[in-house]
């Protein structure tokens, strides 16, 4: 018997950042959005805990006890008192080290397989503790939805959203989130840097479904750290930008960005021009909100 959990990869329509708190953490008011680009996590009982990986990334992704897939998988176990005796192969779609969450939305699927797989039924409130123990992102992951996230964004609160379409530009080579915060830190050194807060009008507009006045509301305090990594995420931006693309922003700590286009068919022009531009290695168009993990079969 083996279980499969399907999980998306989220974007941050606004990503409010505050300082360094004394343990390194920055203060987060941020709102995900879960978009219809899929990893799939398949558990399978095993005689000892092993990782495996397909995709076209699949040779950055760790297939050790690193792997956040493994790790969930023993922290489950562990609160069980089991041994975390199972196969985990990761089906990733998700672009690596892209600002959008692929590492920690396997580190969810792999919790609600195994969950499922060991015939646990933990509790959901549980199942998110665990979530927020692996990493910040991971909650949201296993939510879905659209949600705001405070506190290192692990806190969430679901809220309102219409669908909105994007064309997302996967760039060569990844952006360590850690040494984007270093830059952040280092761009914002001697200024004040004001407490995040959500945003009135993203989550107004968020709420309306309308992309034309989601457009000038998205925002990403990370952007100016991820570029200034990454000055040639700018051509890309012109690019997305020259073919009609409502909206262009850095995707989390990049170096993945995101295209906020209209419909189906302006996704496919900005998607064409990217591709044709030479300013990112490809594209995947995605629409969303769409639901956190979900068992496939089992
Ligand atoms: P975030 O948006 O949460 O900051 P990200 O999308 O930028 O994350 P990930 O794809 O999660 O980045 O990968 C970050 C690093 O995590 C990778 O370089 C890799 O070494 C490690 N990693 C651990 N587990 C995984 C996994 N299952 N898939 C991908 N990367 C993983």
């Amino acid at each position: 018997m083996s279980v499969t959990v399907r999980v998306p990869a989220k974007v941050n329509v606004q990503l409010g950042v505050g300082a360094a708190r004394p343990d390194g953490f920055h203060p987060l008011a941020t709102v995900f959005l879960a978009v219809s680009l899929f990893d799939e996590v398949t558990a399978t009982p095993a005689a000892e805990p092993t990782v495996t990986c397909e995709g076209p990334d699949a040779d950055q992704v760790p297939l050790d006890r690193s792997n956040l897939a493994a790790r969930a998988a023993e922290a489950l176990a562990a609160r069980a008192g089991i041994e975390p005796a199972v196969h985990l192969h990761i089906a990733k779609n998700i672009p690596v080290a892209g600002g959008m969450a692929g590492g920690s939305a396997d580190g969810a699927a792999a919790l609600l397989a195994c969950d499922t797989l060991w015939g646990l039924d933990t509790p959901r409130t549980e199942l998110l503790a665990i979530c927020a123990e692996l990493g910040s992102d991971v909650p949201f992951s296993l939510l879905g939805g659209a949600a705001l996230g405070t506190g290192r964004g692990e806190l969430l609160t679901p809220v309102d959203a219409g669908s909105f379409h994007w064309v997302f530009a996967v760039a060569d080579g990844g952006l360590s989130t850690p040494a984007v915060f270093r830059e952040f830190d280092r761009l914002t050194a001697g200024a004040s840097v004001p407490e995040p807060e959500p945003s009135p009008e993203l989550l107004a507009a968020l709420a309306s479904g309308d992309p034309d006045r989601l457009a000038p509301a998205l925002s990403n305090g990370l952007q100016a750290a991820s570029l200034s990594l990454r000055p040639r995420l700018a051509d890309t931006f012109a690019a997305g930008l020259g073919a009609g693309a409502l909206a262009a922003l850095v995707s989390g700590s990049g170096p993945t960005t995101a295209f906020l286009v209209r419909d189906e068919e302006g996704a496919a022009k900005v998607a064409a021009a990217l591709e044709a531009s030479g300013t990112c290695r490809t594209t995947r168009t995605a629409s969303g909100p769409v639901p956190g993990a979900t068992v496939l079969s089992a």
